[in-house]
């Protein structure tokens, strides 16, 4: 069974303060490739940078087991140079504009300090501060020595912290699925043969899932992700109904979102794994939102798929918040999982 402390929290936290927009995943591309250095049969970096990692099990009849975790992130591609370290930027993900003003940012490879600029309050109406300012309007200010190229990338400049038993940091999402995959090969269960691939290009459509589904060629795939909670009470008094997931109830396994239908037998078989295990987790509610199952379910001749995600909070957004024994029992229930999967669980009803 996989160790969890110190070192899961340290890789955690590189992970975090890596820069990894889509189409630009160098950064934690390098810490993944240092990190399951010697822990797989065999790695490689395909065509748009997802990589797949390897690791044969032993015995008879082992099922082909992808799992897929993306290594990008949401952020910004800087599209214009207006001059003075003044810049243009488009949005890379999805993302709310409402909460793009008054953010620090990094810029580029060299993490090029800059900020989203904000005209101050005292420069502003009333009525100028009740509307929404467009993405046209905003820019990336890194002052006038700082240096630049148009398409490179920005990112919010939150660093990791724990407080006990949360951890806040950007891009949790998801780069909880990338250190739990990292883990998961450390502790390969040999029952299966797995087959890893650390993805590229998902928040803008699951693209590298995509092309690393149909190399692997697997039996079935599981995606590994990071998922809105939106669990606060709701103000008002009223129920909250749209929590999708809540903080500190477990790993949150999906029935249904907007890019898949899980497979039921792969839902049945993780319940049962956690209740067996005694292992708390979660039914992730159905709605909007995919993940790189989106991709791998319909790979060559159809793939069963799963996702399974570590729940926070404000995905999306400069500073995103988690609990870590969610994260621990993920990579539990994973784990457990795995190790008592067999082909006979995709041979039975659906
Ligand atoms: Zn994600």
């Amino acid at each position: 069974m996989a160790a969890f402390g110190n070192a899961q929290l340290k890789l955690l936290e590189k992970l975090c303060n890596a820069c990894a927009v889509s189409g630009d995943e160098g950064e934690v591309r390098q810490i993944v490739l240092e990190e399951i250095q010697g822990l797989a049969d065999e790695v490689r970096v395909d065509a748009l940078g997802n990589v797949l990692a390897t690791k044969a099990g032993r015995g008879r009849n082992r099922p082909r087991v992808m799992l897929s975790a993306h290594m990008d992130e949401v952020g910004f591609m800087l599209v214009a140079d207006d001059g003075d370290g003044l810049f243009r930027f488009e949005i890379v993900g999805g993302m709310d504009i409402r909460q793009l003003p008054g953010k620090a940012v990094l810029v580029g490879p060299d993490h090029t300090p800059g900020v989203i600029g904000a005209r101050p309050i005292h420069l502003t109406t009333a009525e100028d501060r009740k509307r929404v300012i467009p993405l046209d309007a905003l820019r990336i200010d890194i002052g006038p020595a700082g240096k630049a190229k148009l398409g490179q990338r920005a990112t919010f400049a939150t660093r990791f912290q724990r407080n006990g038993p949360v951890v806040i940091a950007k891009a949790l999402d998801n780069r909880f699925g990338v250190a739990t995959l990292i883990e998961l090969l450390r502790n390969a269960p040999e029952n299966i043969d797995l087959l890893a691939a650390f993805t590229v290009q998902e928040e803008i459509g699951l693209r590298g899932a995509k092309v690393a589904a149909h190399a692997l060629d697997p039996d079935l795939g599981i995606a590994i992700d990071s998922t809105p909670a939106n669990d606060l009470p709701a103000h008002d008094g009223e129920e909250n109904t749209t929590y999708n997931t809540r903080l500190g109830c477990g790993p949150a396994i999906y029935i249904a979102d907007g890019s898949t239908l899980s497979d039921p037998r792969l839902v049945r078989h993780l319940e049962l794994s956690g209740e067996a295990l005694g292992i708390p987790f979660q039914i992730r509610q159905p709605g909007g939102g995919g993940t790189d199952a989106g991709s791998i379910h319909k790979a060559r001749a159809g793939v069963p798929s799963l996702s399974v995600s570590v729940p926070h909070r404000y995905a999306h957004t400069a500073a995103l918040i988690a609990r870590l024994d969610d994260w621990k029992n993920t990579l539990l229930l994973l784990q457990g999982g795995l190790s008592r999967l067999t082909r006979a669980v995709l041979a039975g009803e659906r």
